[in-house]
């Protein structure tokens, strides 16, 4: 039994069909104690005009009031994954500020404003290019932004392009990825662990083991497990390895978060 999913989409995410309440209902089937509702929230993607752009006053009623509602039953925090890029570190921390957030994951699912998803990026370019751009993209990110908890699958840009763009070169992005951990160790922000590879294909969790390692070598203490689920039957999908993970290094805690602040839960 797992005691929190800290990675959840609805319907209030574009790309869910999810019931928000069914959401909750299923993560207390399945003994969960207490989850992060994080849907997404995008600002000046090309082509998503204002899809993406959560609704902050509907969402925030809503999850408030399944907070109350399920109380005796789930804690329930209120999360949200903004789609982080260089240029909105200030429209985010004005937006965000106006709402009792208890949790951010920061992703970066774009470069130079194209989501990923559609591989326009990745045309005409190399691996080592594309991972290049993506990481040094979310060092510019982290440098800048203040405003979030954890940064969110931190190398799912394998995910997208097709076969030739899946493999991380870490030993080619280590360098760029050390100046990242290294900033959200100073920030004391965390990492997820983002189980949603596994029903990509990909084979594993987000970011690659070596990565995780590398956080906690660093000095790193914060790590969340989210499951990344999009419909509700996905909850706690892969948290077996995830778990198993953690257990093999040593890491004996994982964070929870209120109003924007880590506590540590022992595993
Ligand atoms: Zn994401
Ligand atoms: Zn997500």
């Amino acid at each position: 039994m797992y005691y929190s999913d800290y990675h959840l989409h609805s319907n209030f995410s574009p790309d869910s069909k999810q019931d928000i309440d069914e959401l909750v209902k299923k993560a207390i089937s399945v003994g969960l104690k207490e989850i992060a509702i994080t849907d997404h929230f995008e600002y000046d993607v090309v082509g998503f005009e204002e899809d993406f752009c959560l609704d902050l006053p509907r969402y925030s009623e809503k999850v408030l009031q399944l907070k109350s509602k399920y109380k005796s039953q789930i804690i329930i925090r209120m999360g949200v994954e903004i789609g982080a890029q260089p240029q909105l570190t200030e429209y985010f921390a004005a937006q965000l500020k106006e709402y009792p957030f208890d949790f951010v994951i920061a992703s970066c699912h774009t470069i130079d404003k194209v989501d990923l998803y559609f591989c326009k990026v990745q045309e005409g370019r190399t691996l080592d290019e594309v991972q290049d751009i993506y990481f040094n993209n979310i060092l510019k990110v982290v440098s800048s932004y203040d405003c979030f908890s954890v940064f969110g699958h931190l190398d799912y840009v394998t995910r997208y392009g097709g076969e030739k763009f899946r493999q991380l070169n870490y030993e080619r992005q280590k360098k760029t990825i050390d100046k990242i951990l290294t900033i959200l160790i100073e920030k004391g922000k965390g990492i997820e662990i983002n189980t949603s590879g596994f029903r990509y294909n990909e084979g594993r969790f987000y970011p690659h083991k070596d990565i995780i390692k590398r956080y906690f070598e660093l000095g790193g203490e914060i790590i969340t497990v989210g499951s990344d689920a999009h419909k509700a039957s996905d909850i706690v999908k892969d948290f077996d390895k995830a778990y198993a993970f953690l257990s093999e290094i040593g890491i004996k805690y994982i964070s929870i978060f209120e109003n924007m602040k880590a506590s540590f839960l022992k595993i």
